[in-house]
């Protein structure tokens, strides 16, 4: 009897060693099948640590890249993920250098085959900027999946933790492999090219004012319901750049002053982009300073303060008279990205009209 019922023991030991074995192979196995997801931390309110849970004073870029993927183990069971810090900075701070220094990592990673799809932690005061950047200079179509939060790491019902699952479910899809660059908050998918940040303080903050989100993530599923005929048409190559061209962008108001523009001449500036009123006018003081930047040969854009619709041709401008050209739909600060980056290869206005209009 005694001898039974070690026998069964150990058959029953040998059932649960062979059972658990096979499916920690089995984990292990799926794991291997998981794609692989490279997320490049930069900071911003994701990583940001409050005084306490309910205040609104924080500061920005604190946490490292291991604290926010602690935060969310889940991540691990839709990628196998691994975290770099390329930057930890409010997003204020976003520069040149950070943004040649994330293109060419992620050029790299796509290069070397050493991820799936990426996905870039960020703040969301510049994110739609970031976005815009990697869109035109990362030479691959796989997905670039930006993030951010606009809670605290450490705030009560914060967004971030949420908002990182959805970016790696959404660089991970497999729905996602040719969407490029996106940016995803708040359940929805944008294109690099539209989307904006619409709010100061809401969760809800991003928006594509003229054209709508492309897809949503939700419940662990990623949907596209549109796809976008503006996709950079255009990549510029920036792997060997260490700077980019002067470009500034001008504010338009009431009464605004011309010599705005002779400051930007003075200090170096090779185009100017103007957030001009509606359909991006200005005043006859600023007109004739631009027009006098523009004989000089730097390149003057003009765009618009308004925020949605488009700045087109010769409408109360001439602009074929004055070599002007015109932002298209792009905001002011998109502009200026296509426009520094126009600078590295020609500084002709009609060439530089033209990649406005296809990217
Ligand atoms: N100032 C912060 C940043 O852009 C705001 C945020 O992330 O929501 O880094």
């Amino acid at each position: 009897m005694a001898m039974k019922a070690g026998f069964s023991t150990l058959l029953l030991l040998i059932f649960i060693s062979f059972s658990f074995s096979s499916k920690a192979s089995q984990i292990i196995e799926d794991q291997q099948e998981l794609p692989r997801v490279m997320i490049l931390a930069t900071g911003g309110t994701i990583a940001g640590v409050g005084a306490s849970a309910i205040g609104a004073d924080y500061k920005a870029g604190q946490k490292p890249i291991e604290d926010l993927l602690n935060a969310v183990p889940e991540i691990h069971d839709v990628a196998q993920v691994e975290g770099e810090q390329i930057a930890n900075i409010g997003s204020q701070n976003m520069d040149i250098t950070t943004w040649l220094k994330l293109s060419k990592r992620i050029n790299e990673i796509f290069e070397n085959d050493e991820a799936d799809g990426v996905v870039v932690t960020h703040g969301t005061d510049t994110m739609e900027e970031t976005a815009y950047f990697l869109s035109l200079t990362v030479q691959y179509d796989k997905p670039v999946v930006l993030v951010g939060a606009m809670r605290a790491f450490t705030a009560i019902s914060q967004d971030g933790n949420r908002n990182l699952l959805d970016a790696v479910i959404v660089a991970a899809s497999k729905k996602s492999e040719k969407v490029g660059t996106v940016v995803a908050m708040d359940s929805q998918i944008f294109t690099a090219r539209d989307v904006d940040k619409t709010n100061t303080l809401r969760t809800s903050a991003f928006r594509s004012r003229n054209f709508g989100p492309i897809g949503t993530v939700f419940d662990g599923k990623v949907d596209y319901y549109y796809t976008s005929l503006r996709k950079p048409s255009h990549h510029f190559d920036v792997r060997d750049q260490v700077t980019l061209p002067e470009v500034d962008i001008l504010y338009g108001y009431a009464g605004s002053r011309p010599d705005a523009v002779g400051f930007s001449l003075k200090f170096g500036a090779r185009g100017i982009v103007y957030a001009g009123v509606g359909n991006g006018n200005f005043n006859d003081g600023v007109k004739e300073a631009l027009i006098a930047a523009a004989q000089e040969g730097v390149v003057i854009c003009r765009a618009s303060r308004i925020g949605a619709g488009k700045v087109t041709l010769h409408n109360e401008v001439d602009d074929a008279k004055y070599k002007f050209v015109v932002s298209d739909d792009l905001s002011p600060q998109k502009a200026r990205i296509l426009l520094m980056l126009a600078l590295t290869e020609t500084d002709d206005p009609t060439a530089i009209q033209e990649l406005i209009f296809t990217n």
